[in-house]
């Protein structure tokens, strides 16, 4: 139970981020998260991409620092599964675990999750050889064949991580050409582990206990082929996570929350900052850009309430 300025849902880089930005602005202020802090990227092996770090870093060491200097500056955090919130009027509800949390002001940071292939077998072997996070189950597969889905930033640049565990890596993606970025996609074809297979998707993961391959077909020829692989990680992109966000709160017609530039939603006193929001680019750059925004903007609201 308690009482705040400023609660945060999510606790990613851009929630996190808020919570060192609202924490500093002295608002009392609560970030609640269901798993680990640091969302995404703490399930990221290296961030190649975030200024500052000439070499990489590391995503989960990276999100223990932001998770730290959020806490330092007194953000407080739990972890736990919201049950309800009520975001309209000047206070609002948030219930966690059955313990009810008031505040004044609400930023929506709860991120994307890994979008499902939808096949058959999929779910069957979800934990037995299909993973959505190689960061996590890559060295499970030493020695092993794997395939990728995909043709995005995730799929390639998962891939050349998976190198390091996996005999061979077959990256299997919907069209011919990639839609990684060319810095990962020129690493991935001069990479002998990896292989390709274009123009063709996965129709069914196959198994008895774990998995042993999958049934893919070739959307040009319309041939069926079986490759035999242990591990299938799936990166065909995200899916904005807004369950329990009320109905009446904007959004596009994939879920993503829509925002004006001060990271305002359409209810009075909620803002939305990360990966969850309408934006042109998702990255951990701009997810940390949109927590000090929307943080500086709660600050706003907040004072022209007082
Ligand atoms: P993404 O960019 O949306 O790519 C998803 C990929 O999966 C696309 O190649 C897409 O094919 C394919 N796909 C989608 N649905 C599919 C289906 N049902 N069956 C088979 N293939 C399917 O997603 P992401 O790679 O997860 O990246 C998400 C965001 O994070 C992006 O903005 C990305 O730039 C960013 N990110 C950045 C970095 C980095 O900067 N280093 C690293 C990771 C992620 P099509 O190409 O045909 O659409």
């Amino acid at each position: 139970m308690g009482n705040y300025d400023l609660i945060i849902i999510g606790g990613g880089p851009a929630g996190l981020t808020a919570g060192i930005y609202g924490a500093r602005s002295s608002l009392k202020t609560l970030i609640i998260e269901r798993g680990m802090p640091g969302g995404q990227a703490a399930t990221t092996y290296e961030i190649a991409n975030y200024p500052g770090f000439p070499g990489g870093i590391s995503g989960p060491d990276l999100a223990m620092k932001m998770y730290e200097q959020a806490t330092e500056h007194g953000a407080e955090f739990i972890s736990g599964e919201i049950t309800s919130m009520e975001l309209e009027g000047l206070s609002k509800k948030v219930v966690v675990d059955s313990k009810e949390y008031y505040t004044k002001t609400v930023i929506l940071a709860t991120g994307a999750e890994p979008r499902k292939l939808g096949v058959p077998g999929e779910a069957k072997f979800r934990g037995r050889g299909v993973s959505y996070c190689a960061t996590c189950d890559g060295a499970f597969y030493r020695d092993k064949h794997v395939v990728v889905v995909g043709g995005g930033d995730a799929a390639v640049e998962e891939a050349l991580y998976l190198t390091r565990f996996a005999s061979k890596v077959t990256i299997i993606h919907r069209r011919l050409e990639l839609r990684a970025h060319a810095t990962a996609q020129n690493k991935a074809f001069a990479n002998s582990k990896i292989e390709f297979i274009l123009n063709s998707v996965i129709e069914e993961v196959l198994g008895s206990d774990i998995v042993t391959g999958v049934r893919i077909l070739n959307r040009e020829t319309n041939l069926e082929q079986v490759i035999n692989c242990e591990g299938v990680f799936v990166y065909v992109g995200q899916n904005p996570m807004t369950e329990l966000f009320p109905a009446d709160l904007n959004h596009t017609p994939d879920g993503y929350i829509i925002t004006d530039e001060n990271l305002k939603t359409n209810i009075p006193g909620v803002f939305a900052a990360g990966d969850v929001r309408k934006t042109v680019l998702r990255q951990l750059v701009t997810a940390v850009a949109d927590g000090a925004i929307a943080a500086t903007s709660a600050l706003k609201y907040l004072e022209v309430q007082e």
